[in-house]
């Protein structure tokens, strides 16, 4: 498959008609999409509109960016103006934004093409996207499973060649569990580094919008492009945006890479270095990892991650980060909190659908009993619980000092190392059903949730196969704006993965 920097380079070029990429895609959508499911809507016409805009640009000789023709697909949570942005859920059916979200804009500003949105776990709330009101998206590499969640329209648009990139949002693995699912790199950037304008909010205090990429080095152009500091968004951090390209060659000696014992398997006992990993495989699962479920096949691509990493110059060593134990708890007591809050102003009057009643009391109950799905409405409940006079303390005060906990193991862990490994997601893509159990489903989360807790940079890369010949992917965390150095790993892990065949369909046209 062609990458983005490629397909941008001949546009602008004038090697290559942006309006051709534009076909090509919607030809592969044609074909395939009935399939997949990843796309709620396909905007075919936009995308043939704004392609001629590229072409006529590089006609006239100006430079239309450095995304010069590149189809994106957004996920369905992203206010795109005049396009419909349901959430994949009935409460906001018919609803058209009147703006674009910042990333939107950046992202069309530097010459990409929207194609279509997304789907996704209804108002991002999942690991599979079975919660859509529209219907699950389907793994390309296996269509009886998951792509993961809640970005699982995206993951899989990229996976399927549909589009070179796609945005995603991430408040607790949203975007680097599906990609791990689906063979493809996500990024979640540090919380600040993106702007969150224009994306409807689920946990505000943790959601961030991220890129999805078939390589390492279209991700890191796409987040680029997309990063800076937004004056709409209160918690956007005004940093400079650093070439994040530059990254991608660096060197590894000196730095220093630890892997977390508790999501990894590591056993216990003191840090051990990276020769004792080679000699002593942990054979036995340690205790945290056989409660989170995490695959051995899984952990193996890791520790060869791992071990690639140090052949390359890296010193790496087990770390402990304790307080990720807790991370699943925590986060789902802080984020149904945040939801509940968030999810209050969908009453039947300011947006999408409303369901007539005798009075407004009504008419607001009858429209939120039809509009949300079981999993939003459970999450609201539990919010409203755990926020109530009373059990405050008990739950959501608890569950924010296990959140600074987090914050501060972290810390120490990064005063002895450059980046963080993990797996991404504790199992390869699932069978749809098979996680229907509320508690099964949220585990998917395990590894990914604790640098939502923190805020900090984290993403994932593709790194062989594991049961079922399905994709496994390592996760690089870094400390906060450190997205350079988690760049510079997650593309010498790229080099160093097994090659990853492409999905047997999307070969066929
Ligand atoms: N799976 C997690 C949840 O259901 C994370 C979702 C997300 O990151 N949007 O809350």
């Amino acid at each position: 498959m062609i990458s983005a920097r490629q397909l941008a380079h001949e546009v602008r070029s004038g090697a290559r008609r942006a309006a051709d990429v534009v076909e090509d895609c919607l030809r592969r959508i044609e074909a395939h999409d009935d399939d997949i499911h990843a796309f709620n809507t396909v905007t075919a016409d936009g995308a043939r509109a704004a392609a001629a805009a590229v072409d006529a640009a590089v006609a006239d000789g100006r430079d239309p960016g450095p995304l010069a023709g590149v189809p994106v697909a957004f996920k369905d949570n992203l206010c795109t103006r005049g396009v419909a942005t349901t959430c994949s859920s009935r409460m906001l059916d018919g609803w058209l934004p009147p703006y674009d979200a910042t990333v939107v804009t950046a992202i069309t500003a530097a010459g990409a093409v929207m194609i279509g949105k997304t789907n996704l776990d209804e108002f991002a709330m999942g690991s599979s996207t079975e919660n859509s009101a529209f219907g699950p998206t389907r793994n390309p590499y296996d269509l009886h499973r998951v792509p993961g969640g809640s970005s699982g329209g995206s993951a899989a648009a990229v996976c399927a060649g549909f589009a070179p990139l796609a945005l995603g949002s991430d408040t607790g693995g949203s975007i680097r569990q599906p990609a791990s699912l689906c063979g493809v790199v996500g990024i979640k950037p540090t919380y600040g580094r993106v702007s969150r304008y224009g994306l409807v909010a689920f946990a505000s205090s943790f959601d961030q919008v991220g890129p999805f990429a078939a390589d390492v080095a279209d991700a890191a152009l796409a987040l680029e492009v997309i990063s800076g500091h937004d004056p709409a968004d209160s918690t956007s951090v005004p940093a400079a945006v650093p070439d994040f390209k530059a990254s991608l060659t660096r060197g590894l000696d000196g730095l220093r890479v630890g892997i977390v014992r508790e999501l990894t398997g590591g056993g216990h006992g003191s840090p051990a270095t990276f020769d004792s990993v080679r000699a002593r495989p942990p054979s036995a699962p340690g205790a945290s990892e056989a409660r989170s479920g995490i695959e051995p096949e899984v952990t193996a691509r890791v520790l060869e991650a791992a071990d690639a990493l140090a052949e390359g110059g890296a010193s790496v060593g087990w770390v402990s980060v304790p307080a990720v134990t807790y991370g699943l708890t925590a986060y789902y007591l802080i984020a149904p909190a945040e939801a509940s809050s968030n999810l209050a102003r969908y009453d039947g009057t300011r947006y999408g659908l409303r369901v007539d009643g005798a009075d407004v009391e009504e008419m607001n109950r009858l429209t939120r009993r039809a509009g949300f799905g079981d999993e939003v409405k459970a999450r609201v409940m539990l919010g409203t619980f755990a926020l109530s006079a009373g059990y405050y303390d008990a739950y959501y005060g608890k569950a924010q000092r296990v959140r600074m906990l987090t914050r501060r193991d972290f810390d120490a862990a990064y005063a002895d190392y450059d980046v963080l490994l993990s797996p991404s997601s504790p199992c390869v893509a699932f069978r749809f059903g098979e996680r229907s159990d509320p508690m099964m489903m949220y585990r998917c989360d395990t590894c990914t949730i604790p640098s939502n807790l923190s805020g900090d940079p984290a993403m994932s890369v593709p790194f062989g196969v594991g049961a079922a010949g399905m994709p496994v992917g390592v996760q690089v965390m870094a400390p906060a704006l450190a997205e350079e150095t988690m760049l510079t790993v997650a593309a010498a892990l790229e080099r160093a993965a097994p090659p990853l065949s492409r999905p047997a369909l999307c070969d066929a046209g």
